[in-house]
């Protein structure tokens, strides 16, 4: 499959890794919106948030356990924002389900 963040994921496409474990990945974004902000992804490809269901939910609690992961390692105490775009009108651009960690300045709400 041609997917740009199971590459990332694989290692064929290098990134700047933040965490990783068996089921995530998670690397900076290559056009940060904030200080710090990383890309999380389940390492097996599910292609967006409309596609989660009981058999694949697990690897996205993984991912959820990764993000605390990432605060406490990176040190995010002020707080942190995770976003997940899907489909068109989300902006999503990848179709590789990924939620951005923001952080590292005050976030607006709503972010418009
Ligand atoms: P989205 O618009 O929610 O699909 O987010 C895709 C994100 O992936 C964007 O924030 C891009 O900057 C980021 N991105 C695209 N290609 C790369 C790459 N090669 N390495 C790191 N981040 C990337
Ligand atoms: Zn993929």
């Amino acid at each position: 499959m041609d997917c740009l963040f199971c590459k990332i994921a694989a290692g064929e496409i290098p990134s700047s890794k933040v965490y990783e474990d068996e089921f995530v990945y998670a690397f900076l974004d290559i056009d940060p919106q904030a200080p710090f902000h990383c890309i999380i992804i389940p390492k097996e490809h599910i292609s967006g948030a409309d596609m989660i269901n009981e058999s694949n939910s697990t690897l996205i609690a993984k991912v959820f356990e990764a993000v605390a992961k990432i605060a406490k390692q990176e040190n995010l105490c002020k707080g942190f924002r995770v976003v997940n775009n899907c489909g068109e009108d989300g902006g999503q651009t990848v179709g590789h389900i990924h939620f951005h960690l923001l952080a590292r300045r005050n976030l607006a709400w709503p972010p418009g």
